[in-house]
Formats: structure tokens, C-alpha cells, sequence
């Protein structure tokens, strides 16, 4: 009996144990083996079609097997002396040199060839039943019981193609079940061009929508496609077919999805696929990062069936693949943008994040991002940066007015409105990150949050009291001075301003650069370290009549005076989002005792 040729100890066993985690795949490699199989058939011989192409598997629970059978061109048996018995294990020594010295628990058994003998994991014996298409060929029978012996004789198949019978184990009983199969195939081989049946019944019926000609297809043939691979999820908003044959062939078509609450950042929904057979669902290094939260397939024979992790990360292809749909996926959005505008944008806050990760983690990417970021204005109006800096240059000293919230308080924005100062809003939790990524660019633009700093825009200098004192002070320095004195919080600097406005009495200024450290922090989920603080200025408003009333107590009533400090300064966080939650009660608090003292006043 001749004996499998590997020189190393049977290879099976190690098969069996280390795939055991991931023993599905056995059908894919089989399935497409014998799609293989049938194309190879329809390449040589154009009348191959005379016998139906097509694949039929088939249980028996009785005799406890499962079988493959293929239409394709079949094997001499000095074919399946070279391709089973020998070249299914010349990769074996590299597999198992491979396996010994490394402890990736990644599955390789494609990559090495080894597709044929993963069957072993779920067969105690497997034979293979083969009639050549090739004239004048006898059929082979070929049998294993996963020994390092096998058994090849003249066997009894009548029709060209290959039948593969796989004799289940004790353990594996559950791939006798007809449901659990059909799982599996569904999973797998739903995409496949060859008609496939499981115990007479059709599996796919599906047309990849991706190797269509993107002229080919309506807008209801992605939505459709689209349903089909995310039965349960809302409609996409936009998509981007994929169809490269040089450098690397790269089939596919990429969602945006709709961004819902739930929507899971850290998943990777994109299925990836070799040749239409379903390879998996993590995209993971043949898709940049930030578009891992786009959905939809990806077909591409230069990805090897199964490979590890690291060698994905070091493949040239692999990495040929991703900068090229990061580039399609920007020229889809510029084109979106230049040529369907109103779609543009009310796609935008489900896009934007994802653009705005992208333009911090790739240089390129940012180069095409940069005609389509685009920013929403306090009037609702849309501008890029470009545009924004173009119109204000002059006025503004290159300095992009922004608020993170467009619901802060009226008055305070008020106060930039009606100077008729254009402010952004930039809600988004990368957009810190982003503005600091942009200065660097772009410098010297600089971002300035409305309550980062009190701009000479919001001033009023002409109603500013300049006049000394005795002392040398102004009115301005006194109130400030007044004010400090009446603070308990003893970190907080306060500075009194004419503002251009009546209305407002005080806010808060945050200093940009330590609110920045601040939001990149609780990004990373840390806190400020205690030493830093926020660096509070507490502003108020030489134009207030309140502040000049407050003003007025110092002497008549010290009491009171302190009092609605505290009160107009909490109130200034309040509006500004900033107040604590442990302080609120007391706020409340001395909310009610003023409203009580005012109602006793007027009864
Ligand atoms: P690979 O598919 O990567 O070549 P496999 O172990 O899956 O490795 O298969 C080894 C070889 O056996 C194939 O290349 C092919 O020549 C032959 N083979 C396997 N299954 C079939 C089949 N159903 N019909 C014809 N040839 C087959
Ligand atoms: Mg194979």
C-alpha cells in the first residue's frame, strides 16, 4: 500500500486538533474546490456545458457520510497522486515548520494547500471518486482514513467530475444535520456561480451584484443587494462600486451606512470573499481603519483563502487594496459633493465622522478630503474651510470662530451674531483632534471655541469708562477687583469687559488650549490631572445693569452682594454647560430662596 509522502509524522492529527475551533470552513474548501473544478472545465472544453455545471452534496445520516459531487474536470488517478497524495502535502513541512515555531492560532491550511485535507476534521475517512474529463480516462477511487496510508484503484464513476465522500466522525455528527449545513452554506457559497444543491434542494440563487458593470446597476439593485447581506438593518445611504483589474484584480461595493445609536464603531461588517466563495466578515488591514464602519463586500482572488493576521499586515497587495478603496471611496464623496450637494449634506452627519477619522489618520486621504469637509454654520448655512477663511481672512485675523453646542445659551452667542461674526459648529467627539490636525496645515489658521476667549469682536470699547481713579484704577479694574473679592472659588480669575451687549451680565472663558487637553482626555478616558484645573475666567460685563447693581451692594448689603455673585456665576455655568452636578442642589437651592424673597417683597 503506498503511504502519503510527507516526511514529517502524519500531519492529520494536528490538522484535526488545530483547526478544531473552526471546523465549518471544511465545506468552503470543498465547495470551492469543485467550483474550481467546473471553471477550470469551462476554460478548457466549450462544450463542457453538455453535463450540467453544477454542484450537489448530499447526506446520508445511515451510512453516516457526506458527500461532494462536482460536474468539473475531474482527476486521472496520476492526478490525484500528484495533487491529493503528494502536492497537498509539499506545503505540508512548511505548514508544520510553521505551526511548531509559531503559536498563531490563525488558520493557514488554505494558504498551504492544504484546502482538500481539512476535511479530516470532521471525517474519520475520506475517498475521492473521479472520472477525468480527458478522453479515453478511467476512473480513480482514492481512499484515506487520515493514516499516513492510502488506498488508489481503478474506481466506478460514469460522469466527468468528482465525487467526495466524507465518512463523519463520532464528534461531527452535527454536520449530518441537514439545517446545520445549510447554515454553513448560506454563509458561504450563497455568491457561488456554479448552481448548488443540498440534498436536492438549490442553495444560491444569488448574483453578486459586484461583478456587474456599475452601468449595469439601478440604484433598487444596491438597496436590494444591500438588504440581502443586512436583512435587518435600515437602508444605506450611499455606496461606491469597486471594479479594478490592474495592478491587482478588487471587486466590491462599499456602504455608507445609516449611523443608528447603536451602531458599533469597533465591528467590521464588510465580507470579504475569494473568487465569490465567502472568506469572512473582518476586513480587518485590507480596509483602512476609518472606513471599517462602512458595510458591503469585497472580492478579491489576491487574497489567499486563509491567512494569517501578520501576513495580511505585510502583504504589498494587501496593502496595494487599501489605499486604493481609500482613494475610490474620496473620489466617490467629491464627486457626491460637487455634483448631488443636497445629498451631500443630509448624508453629512452620517459620513462625517467617518471622514474626519480619516482625514487624522491618512495623509492621502485628508489631500481629497479637504474640497468636501465641510461645516455647518449658526444660520444653517454649509462652508469649507477654504471658503470660511477666504471670506473672513481680513476681519477675523485667520482665526475660525466655533461653538461645540449650538443650544448654548442666546445671549452669549448673541453677542457674535449680532457682530454678524460666522461661527461653526464642530459637535462631533473627533473634532478636537481634527482642529488641532488642521492648524498644523494649515497655519495660521487657528480654531477659537466662542468661550475660549474674549475676542475684541465682542467688545464694545466705546463705552468702555477709562478714567482713573484716585488710586489709579479704572471702573473696570474696581468691578473686577469687586467681583474677585466676592468669589469663593479661589482658582477662578475674573475680568470685567464692555461687552456689545446689555443683555448678557457674565460667562465663562475656558482657555482653549487647556478645554482641548481636557476633551482629548476624557477621549482616552482618563481625567485632568488635579494640578492642571481648568483655567476658568469668570467675565462680566461692565454694561450689565445687574453686575452695576451687585456692584452697588458692596457697601449697603455685603451679604446679598456675595450672594448673587455666586449665584450669577454659577448661573454663567449653567448656561455654558459647565456647571457640576454635585453643585446644582445648591443652586436650586438659593434659585427658590431668591424667588421667595422676591415674592415676599411684592406681597
Ligand atoms: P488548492 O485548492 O489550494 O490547490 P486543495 O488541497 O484544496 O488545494 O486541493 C488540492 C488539489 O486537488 C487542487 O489543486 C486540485 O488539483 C485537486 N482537487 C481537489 N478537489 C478537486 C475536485 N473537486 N475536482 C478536481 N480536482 C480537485
Ligand atoms: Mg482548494
Amino acid at each position: 500500500m503506498p503511504t502519503l509522502k510527507i516526511h514529517t509524522e502524519n500531519i492529520l492529527p494536528i490538522i484535526k486538533k488545530w483547526l478544531y475551533s473552526d471546523r465549518d470552513i471544511f465545506v468552503r474548501e470543498l465547495v470551492s474546490n469543485a467550483c474550481d473544478a467546473l471553471h477550470k472545465i469551462k476554460i478548457i472544453d466549450s462544450e463542457s456545458g453538455q453535463i450540467e455545471h453544477r454542484i450537489d452534496i448530499a447526506i446520508d445520516k445511515e451510512k453516516r457520510t457526506l458527500t461532494f459531487v462536482d460536474t468539473g474536470l475531474g482527476m486521472t488517478s496520476e492526478e490525484v497522486e500528484k495533487y491529493i497524495a503528494q502536492i497537498a502535502f509539499s506545503g505540508a513541512e512548511e505548514f508544520l515548520g510553521k505551526y511548531q515555531s509559531n503559536n498563531e492560532k490563525d488558520q493557514i491550511i488554505g494558504h498551504f494547500g492544504l484546502g482538500f485535507y481539512s476535511a479530516y476534521m470532521v471525517a474519520e475517512k475520506v475517498t475521492i471518486d473521479t472520472l477525468s474529463y480527458q478522453q479515453g480516462a478511467e476512473p480513480a477511487f482514492w481512499a484515506c482514513d487520515g493514516s499516513s496510508e492510502y488506498q488508489l484503484e481503478k474506481g466506478q464513476r460514469s460522469v466527468r467530475g468528482t465525487e467526495i465522500t466524507l465518512y463523519i466522525d463520532k464528534e461531527n455528527e452535527e454536520f449530518l444535520e441537514e439545517a446545520r449545513l445549510k447554515k454553513i452554506l448560506d454563509q458561504y457559497c450563497a455568491f457561488l456561480p456554479f448552481p448548488i444543491s443540498l440534498n436536492g434542494k438549490r442553495i444560491n440563487d444569488t448574483e453578486p451584484l459586484w461583478i456587474k458593470a456599475p452601468s449595469e446597476c439601478t440604484e433598487n439593485d444596491y438597496l436590494e443587494f444591500y438588504r440581502k447581506l443586512y436583512p435587518m438593518e435600515q437602508d444605506p445611504i450611499f455606496w461606491v462600486h469597486l471594479n479594478v483589474d490592474y495592478p491587482f484584480h478588487l471587486k466590491g461595493i462599499l456602504y455608507f451606512p445609516k449611523i443608528t445609536r447603536r451602531f458599533d464603531w469597533a465591528q467590521s461588517q464588510i465580507k470579504l470573499f475569494c473568487n465569490r466563495v465567502f472568506v469572512s466578515d473582518h476586513c480587518k488591514d485590507i480596509v483602512p481603519d476609518y472606513l471599517m464602519a462602512l458595510r458591503g463586500a469585497l472580492d478579491s482572488p489576491d487574497i489567499p483563502l486563509n491567512v494569517s493576521r501578520s501576513y495580511l499586515q505585510m502583504d504589498r497587495t494587501v496593502r496595494q487594496l487599501s489605499s486604493h478603496i481609500s482613494k475610490k471611496v474620496a473620489d466617490r464623496l467629491c464627486t457626491l459633493y460637487e455634483t448631488e450637494r443636497e445629498t451631500f449634506i443630509n448624508a453629512w452627519s452620517d459620513v462625517e465622522v467617518i471622514i474626519k477619522l480619516g482625514i487624522l489618520q491618512d495623509e492621502k486621504f485628508y489631500e481629497r478630503a479637504k474640497e468636501f469637509l465641510i461645516w455647518k454654520n449658526l444660520k444653517a448655512e454649509w462652508t469649507t474651510l477654504e471658503q470660511y477663511a477666504e471670506l473672513h481672512k481680513e476681519a477675523y485675523q485667520n482665526k475660525v470662530f466655533y461653538t461645540s453646542d449650538d443650544k448654548l445659551s442666546a445671549p452669549f452667542l448673541d453677542l457674535y451674531k449680532n457682530k454678524g461674526i460666522e461661527i461653526l459648529i464642530a459637535n462631533t467627539h473627533v473634532d478636537t483632534a481634527l482642529m488641532n490636525y488642521l492648524e498644523n496645515k494649515l497655519s495660521p489658521i487657528t480654531f477659537q471655541r466662542v468661550d475660549g476667549k474674549v475676542d475684541d469682536a465682542i467688545l464694545d470699547t466705546s463705552r468702555e469708562n477709562t478714567q482713573l481713579d484716585d488710586d489709579g484704577k479704572t471702573e473696570g479694574v474696581k468691578i473686577a477687583d469687586f467681583f474677585r473679592s466676592q468669589l469663593a472659588e479661589q482658582s477662578v480669575e475674573v475680568e470685567a469687559k464692555s461687552l456689545a451687549s446689555d443683555s448678557l451680565p457674565a460667562f465663562i472663558v475656558i482657555d482653549e488650549n487647556m478645554r482641548r487637553m481636557r476633551d482629548y482626555l476624557a477621549l482616552s478616558q482618563q481625567s485632568l490631572p488635579g494640578a492642571f484645573g481648568d483655567k476658568q475666567t469668570f467675565v462680566v460685563n461692565t454694561n450689565s445693569k445687574l453686575i452695576h447693581t451687585i456692584y452697588g451692594l458692596k457697601d449697603k448689603s455685603p451679604e446679598l452682594a456675595k450672594e448673587m455673585t455666586t449665584h450669577v456665576y454659577e448661573l454663567s455655568l449653567l448656561s455654558q454647560k459647565e456647571l457640576e452636578p454635585g453643585r446644582l442642589s445648591a443652586f436650586v437651592e438659593r434659585s427658590t430662596a431668591v424667588l421667595e424673597k422676591l415674592a415676599q417683597n411684592l406681597s
